[in-house]
C-alpha cells in the first residue's frame, strides 16, 4: 500500500511537470512564434538569405521592395533614398525593414502558420520626401531626418553615402578593394553613428545655465573675439560684443559659451548632457541607437571648448532628433518608430503597434525659454524667409573635425505648430557652414514636407 502511494506522487508529479512545460511551450508559441518562423533558414520564406515573401511601402503605398521578385522601388532616386531604411540585397544595412521587419513580412499567425502569400509592411516614411532629402544633399555625406514628435513616425531618413540596391555587387566590391567612396557605406549615419555637435551643443550649455540664472537676461558677456583660458584660447570668427544669453546662442559666440561652461563646471555639463538624453541609446523598433560621449575636463580651455560643443563631445543624431522633439513637447515626446502599419494578404491588421515614449530631466520652463530663444535664432539670424510662415525653431552648428578638412555642417530644430509638429536633424558633413549648408537642406525638406500636408 505505502509503495503504491508512492507511485502516486511520483505520477502525480510527472504529471504535473508535463503539464507545466506544456504550458511554457504553448506561451512561448504564441509570443515568440512569430519570430521562430522568421528564422532565415526558413525555406518557406527566404531564398539564399533574402526574404522571398511580403513587402514593404512607404506610408502612402509606394512599393519600395517586393519579397517575391526581390524588386526594389522602380525610381532610382527613391530606391537610393530609401537604401538605409529598407536594406540592400545582402543584409548588410542593420537598420533596414528587410531586416528589422522580416516577422511581420512573412504572414505568420499562431494557428495556421505562415501562409503562402506574405504581408505589407508599410514604413512610416515619405518615399518622395526621402528623395528630395538626398537631392538637397546634393552628392554630400551626410543625414537628414524628420519624425513628428506628436506620433513618432520617422517621415524622413536619409544616409548618405548610399547607393542603388540594384548595384549591390559592385558596392560590395568596391567596399571590399577599399574604395574609399563608400566609407561607412553601410552605417545608417542617422542612426549608428555619433559625430562632434560643435555648436548644436549650446543648447545643453544654455539649458544649464537657464536653471543657474532662472533668466536669459541675467548674463552679460562683451565677446572680444577671443577668450583667455587657462590651458588655451578660445577662439570666435568674430567679434561679438556685448550680448545677455539670447544674444549669446544668436550669434553662437565660442566665448561666452566657454565662459559659462567655465563657471558651470564639467560635472554640471555632464548632467545636462545626460539629463537631454544624448549620452544613452534610443530604442527604436527593437533597435539600439549610437551613444553619445562627454568627457568633464579639468582642464580649463578644454573645459571650454566642450561647453562649445567641440573637445571629444560626440552625439548621435537620432538622439538629437529625440532631444529636439522633447524641447518641442516641453520634456517628452513620442519614441521614434518606422513601423506605420502591417496589412495581410486579406486586407486586414497583421499586428498591433504602438510606439513608447521619451522623456528629458529638462523642466517645462527651461524647454519654454530655450523654445523661444531657437526661435529668436531663425527669425534674426537664419532668416524665417526661406521657412516660409512655418514657426521653426532652430540652431545651426558648424563643427571642427580637424585640421585639413572642412567643417561639419548642422542645422536641428523644430517646427514650434500643432499643425505641423515637425522635429529635425540635418548633418553635411565636411559640409562647411552649418546655417547656410545643412539650414538650406532643412529649408528644403521642411517646405516640401508643409506642401503635402
Ligand atoms: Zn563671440
Amino acid at each position: 500500500m505505502k509503495r503504491l502511494r508512492g507511485r502516486t506522487w511520483f505520477v502525480l508529479l510527472f504529471t504535473l511537470l508535463l503539464l507545466a512545460g506544456t504550458l511554457v511551450l504553448v506561451w512561448q508559441y504564441f509570443t515568440q512564434g512569430r519570430e521562430w518562423a522568421s528564422f532565415s533558414a526558413n525555406s518557406h520564406l527566404f531564398t539564399k538569405g533574402r526574404i522571398a515573401t511580403g513587402a514593404i511601402t512607404d506610408r502612402n503605398g509606394v512599393l519600395l521592395y517586393d519579397g517575391p521578385s526581390g524588386d526594389y522601388a522602380e525610381d532610382k532616386t527613391t530606391r537610393t533614398a530609401t537604401l538605409h531604411a529598407v536594406g540592400d540585397q545582402y543584409g548588410n544595412i542593420a537598420t533596414g525593414a528587410k531586416l528589422l521587419f522580416k516577422q511581420y513580412m512573412a504572414a505568420y499567425n499562431p494557428v495556421t502558420g505562415t501562409g503562402s502569400e506574405g504581408n505589407t509592411v508599410a514604413l512610416t516614411i515619405d518615399a518622395e520626401l526621402n528623395a528630395a532629402a538626398l537631392r538637397a544633399l546634393d552628392g554630400r555625406n551626410g543625414t537628414v531626418a524628420v519624425y513628428n514628435y506628436n506620433t513618432g513616425e520617422i517621415l524622413c531618413m536619409v544616409s548618405a553615402p548610399t547607393f542603388d540596391p540594384y548595384d549591390s555587387q559592385q558596392v560590395l566590391e568596391a567596399v571590399n578593394a577599399g574604395d574609399t567612396r563608400y566609407n561607412g557605406v553601410y552605417l545608417n549615419h542617422f542612426f549608428s553613428a555619433a559625430f562632434t555637435p560643435g555648436s548644436t551643443f549650446k543648447l545643453v550649455t544654455t539649458a544649464a545655465a537657464l536653471d543657474k540664472l532662472n533668466s536669459a537676461a541675467d548674463f552679460s558677456f562683451t565677446c572680444t573675439g577671443s577668450l583667455e583660458l587657462e590651458g588655451g584660447t578660445i577662439t570666435c570668427p568674430s567679434v561679438h560684443g556685448a550680448q545677455d544669453l539670447s544674444d549669446a546662442l544668436a550669434n553662437s559666440c565660442n566665448c561666452a559659451f566657454a565662459q559659462l561652461a567655465v563657471e558651470l563646471g564639467g560635472e554640471t555639463l555632464l548632467r545636462y548632457t545626460k539629463d537631454a538624453g544624448l549620452l544613452d541609446s534610443v530604442e527604436m523598433n527593437g533597435i539600439f541607437s549610437a551613444k553619445g560621449s562627454f568627457t568633464p575636463s579639468s582642464n580649463p580651455s578644454e573645459l571650454g571648448w566642450s561647453g562649445v560643443g567641440q573637445y571629444t563631445n560626440l552625439v548621435n543624431p537620432c538622439s538629437e532628433l529625440v532631444f529636439l522633439g522633447c524641447i518641442a513637447g516641453e520634456g517628452s515626446a513620442k519614441t521614434p518608430t518606422l513601423l506605420k502599419s502591417v496589412t495581410t494578404s486579406l486586407g486586414l491588421p497583421g499586428a498591433f503597434l504602438s510606439t513608447g515614449d521619451s522623456s528629458i530631466a529638462y523642466k517645462p520652463s527651461t524647454c519654454r525659454m530655450l523654445k523661444q530663444m531657437m526661435r529668436r535664432n531663425v527669425t534674426d539670424h537664419y532668416g524665417q524667409e526661406q521657412f516660409g510662415t512655418l514657426p521653426v525653431c532652430a540652431k545651426s552648428g558648424t563643427a571642427e573635425v580637424g585640421p585639413d578638412v572642412s567643417p561639419h555642417a548642422w542645422f536641428v530644430g523644430f517646427v514650434d505648430d500643432p499643425a505641423h509638429p515637425y522635429a529635425f536633424v540635418v548633418l553635411v558633413e565636411n559640409g562647411g557652414w552649418g546655417s547656410s549648408v545643412a539650414g538650406s537642406v532643412a529649408a528644403e525638406v521642411l517646405t516640401q514636407l508643409c506642401r503635402e500636408d
